[in-house]
């Protein structure tokens, strides 16, 4: 297949009369094959031959022999400027607003969605294609399936219906006969419908008193030759209100033809090569208007690519900057300070426990700052190392911060360390918020809370403490990371649940200090590849080992009509003496909304459901003492129900608590409901999850069933990602890895290659300096930038 095989094909056409049959399957599909494999036709690609009609056709015809005739092969001379980076750079880094039909208010729109500039708009890809792209005969149309003709208006005309709704009625009509076409509310249509004009029609047909007839479909023109809204793969944006689909393809194609042809490929050619990769421009043209699902393909496999190796190529820097620093911190991690602590717990550590502080012992012995994930399932007992390590930092005379995802989990870890230390040391002085223990170790040691929630004077106050020295172990909420907190001498921090927080925030607690150890740790165990890729900067430590005495959870789906059986279940476990977690369904919407359910819904548990009993509400709306009240009552058994939204996910533990009842178990996804599932089994009762949903989707039903079969935290992690399957949106916001568009974490194929090519970058120019890695290494930052952005 060759521009030679072109030239011959169009002249055969030429001497026939045009009637697109001079090679089999028609020109469409051999230019698609041909620019498939010659990157340099990209422009061809759209031509649609087989929707012109004769004189289109030898207008076409004679536009692309002559320009082969010019003996380059290329349709098109490359657009001037090309290649002048600057220029380009900051032509794609313009404000929308600076393209040809875009006014401020359709770029408010964007904005809406999140596109605010050029660059933006080029990777603003669709959620999924139409196939509009077989073009049909009108006798052979059929009922109820999407479809595409290429047809000559014979008259268009205003209606007006019954209803008083006006609309465009139309009759289109082929070689094989005619089809009625009708608009509904659209009756400006009838004057752009000129009688004997070419226009191509994709959409369902259906039937109407025994004929057949399009309603409302894709339209446009055929004399342009290059189709945007029908006869092709149709691209399906998301929309925002006032923004119609036609304007965004519109507008996307039109900055593709504008950008693409002078847009850099920053990936090496070698790179690309070795990869079997598509080129920049084309990649970014596939992905929004593909030739054919081979091309789609292609592109996301390229666009994918880029995410991962960019990701990598971060995450490699990252390790190397680490590697290179050096640090005072070398702690005397000898074990004896720490023993009257471990030996005060009222278990012993587990196994896997042992070894993974003693993994953090060994690393905080070094010179070198310790970065180390410590995964281990939900209820493994995360927060007893941490504690231990925190307190290492403190007998070498450091400070140590541990930062948690909501206010309600920092309070408890602060509760929960604050048990720890009285117990081992029998004795604690309260002052103003800190509790200061000195018998413990060969120097006091002072535990404070820090929280967004606390009044501005106790928190201005705390931050003064924790800036002199005098706290030495701080728990605290992002309010950590703010501003006008500044450590005296930082000598670790943690993280906890660290899905919950972006990889900056990670980075950010850290930069308080100089350079402190960073232990992170997650519950949400992920395969290894993905692992390497994601946290290839870090060491891991698992702990793979639940503590003894752990029953197994009972996980039931019920029917909403089983739900009295389920009240009356709890009302049981409540008489045996238990407690219970009721969650609302997550709404979304706001927290405000979120809020007002919860609310609505603990009223009526509390007055026609479990009059008997006590019932406490929360939410994220609450203030942070109420919130702290009700946690407090909850957890001393004054409460028997929490009723709650969402916030009660992560990492609160009242081992008394045998039953979590879950409303709306539809609306989250695989990891959260396996969170919440880890709110009870914490203690040696037999605990039950119970899961409600109303009107799940199959998806949803799916996803409830593999949670009741399965309980490994990383077996389910596994199904996790075989279910999300192709094409979705990884919720990675959500999860704190970074912000995918195109990369499957579950595409291994690609993530290895992606690695590999990243180590083999990164081993021969280290710091990405050689001019042609110049571009790689501007993506390379423009990535993590917009990371620490959204953050
Ligand atoms: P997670 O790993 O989910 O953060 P936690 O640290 O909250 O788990 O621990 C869960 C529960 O297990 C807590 O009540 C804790 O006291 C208890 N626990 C932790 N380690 C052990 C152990 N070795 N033996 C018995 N119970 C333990
Ligand atoms: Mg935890």
């Amino acid at each position: 297949m060759t521009v030679d095989s072109l030239r011959k094909i169009l002249e055969l056409e030429q001497a026939r009369g045009f009637p697109d049959r001079a090679v089999l399957g028609g020109v469409d599909k051999f230019l698609r094959n041909l620019t498939l494999a010659d990157p340099r036709l990209v422009e061809l690609r759209s031509a649609s031959y087989s929707a012109l009609d004769r004189r289109g056709r030898e207008q076409w015809a004679r536009h692309v022999l002559g320009q082969l005739e010019r003996g380059d092969g290329k349709p098109r001379p490359p657009a001037p400027g090309a290649g002048d980076r600057a220029v380009v750079d900051r032509r794609l880094d313009s404000s929308v607003a600076s393209l040809r039909g875009v006014g401020s208010n359709l770029a408010s729109r964007f904005d809406k969605l999140g596109v605010k500039t050029v660059r933006h708009l080029l990777h603003f890809f669709p959620h999924r294609h139409v196939d509009y792209s077989q073009t049909r005969l009108i006798s052979e149309l059929a009922i109820d399936a999407e479809q595409t003709i290429a047809a000559t208006v014979w008259e268009a005309a205003e209606k007006t219906n019954r209803n008083r709704r006006r609309s465009t009625e139309a009759i289109v009509g082929d070689e094989s006969g005619n089809v009625r076409v009708v608009w509904f509310n659209q009756p400006y249509l009838a004057k752009k419908l000129t009688p004997n004009s070419r226009v191509v029609i994709s959409g369902r047909v259906s039937e109407f008193h025994g004929r057949k007839v399009f309603l409302s479909p894709e339209w446009e023109p055929v004399e342009s030759g290059d189709l945007t809204h029908t006869g092709r793969l149709v691209p399906v944006y998301p929309l925002t209100a006032g923004l119609s689909p036609r304007t965004v393809r519109r507008i996307v194609k039109a900055t593709l033809d504008r950008c693409l042809p002078e847009l850099p490929d920053f990936l090496p050619e070698a790179v690309r090569k070795r990869a079997r990769l598509l080129s920049l421009p084309d990649a970014i043209r596939q992905a929004h208007y593909p030739d054919s699902e081979l091309g789609k393909s292609q592109a996301r496999r390229r666009l994918a690519f880029d995410e991962l190796l960019v990701i990598q190529l971060g995450v490699l820097a990252r390790k190397r900057a680490w590697q290179e620093e050096r640090t005072s911190f070398a702690f005397d991690a000898d074990a004896r300070c720490l023993e009257p602590f471990l030996k005060s717990l009222p278990y012993s550590l587990t196994g896997a426990q042992k070894r993974a502080l003693a993994e953090i012992q060994r690393d905080l012995k070094k010179q070198k700052p310790m970065h180390r994930l410590l995964q281990g399932d939900v209820g493994s007992g995360k927060t007893v190392v941490a504690t231990a390590a925190m307190l290492l930092a403190a007998a070498n005379g450091y400070q140590a911060a541990l930062m948690a995802p909501t206010e309600i989990l920092a309070e408890q870890h602060y509760k929960t360390i604050r048990g720890m230390l009285d117990k081992a040391t029998g004795q604690c002085s309260d002052r103003e918020g800190v509790s200061t223990y000195d018998s413990l170790l060969p120097r006091p040691v002072a535990v404070g809370l820090l929280t967004g929630g606390l009044k501005e004077t106790f928190k201005q106050e705390m931050q003064a403490r924790i800036a002199s020295g005098e706290i030495n172990v701080v728990i605290g909420t992002h309010a950590l990371i703010q501003k006008g907190v500044d450590f005296a001498q930082l000598g670790l921090c943690v993280v906890d649940e660290q899905h919950r927080f972006g990889v900056m925030q990670r980075l950010e607690l850290r930069s308080k200090g100089g350079s402190p150890h960073v232990l992170v740790m997650s519950a949400t165990p992920i395969p290894r590849t993905l692992a390497l890729t994601l946290y290839g900067d870090l060491d891991l430590s698992i702990i793979n080992e639940l503590p003894p005495g752990r029953v197994e959870i009972k996980t039931r789906w019920i029917s909403p009509a089983q739900r009295q059986a389920a009240y009356d279940f709890v009302r049981r476990e409540v008489a045996a003496g238990r407690q219970a977690f009721i969650i609302c369904p997550l709404i979304e919407e706001s927290e405000a909304i979120d809020a007002r359910a919860a609310t609505t819904e603990y009223e009526r548990l509390s007055l026609n459901v479990f009059p008997e009993l006590r019932l406490g509400l929360l939410h994220g709306r609450m203030s942070s003492s109420d919130k702290e009240e009700v946690m407090e009552r909850f957890r001393s058994g004054d409460l028997d129900i929490l009723v709650s939204t969402p916030v009660v996910e992560v990492g609160v533990d009242i081992p008394n608590a045998t039953v979590m009842l879950i409303e709306g178990a539809d609306r989250f996804g695989l990891a959260q409901l396996h969170q919440f599932r880890g709110r009870v089994g914490r203690g040696h009762h037999q605990s039950y999850c119970l899961l409600v949903a109303d009107t799940p989707s199959a998806e949803a039903k799916e996803r409830l069933s593999v949670l009741q079969r399965v309980r490994d935290g990383f077996v389910l992690a596994e199904e996790d990602l075989r279910l999300r399957g192709p094409g979705e949106f990884f919720g990675t916001r959500q999860s704190g890895l970074p912000d995918l568009k195109m990369a499957r974490l579950t595409d291994m194929e690609l993530l290895d290659l992606a690695r590999s090519e990243a180590a083999r970058l990164f081993e021969a120019d280290p710091y990405l300096k050689q001019p042609e890695h110049a571009a790689l290494a501007r993506e390379v930052s423009r990535f993590w930038e917009s990371e620490a952005e959204l953050n």
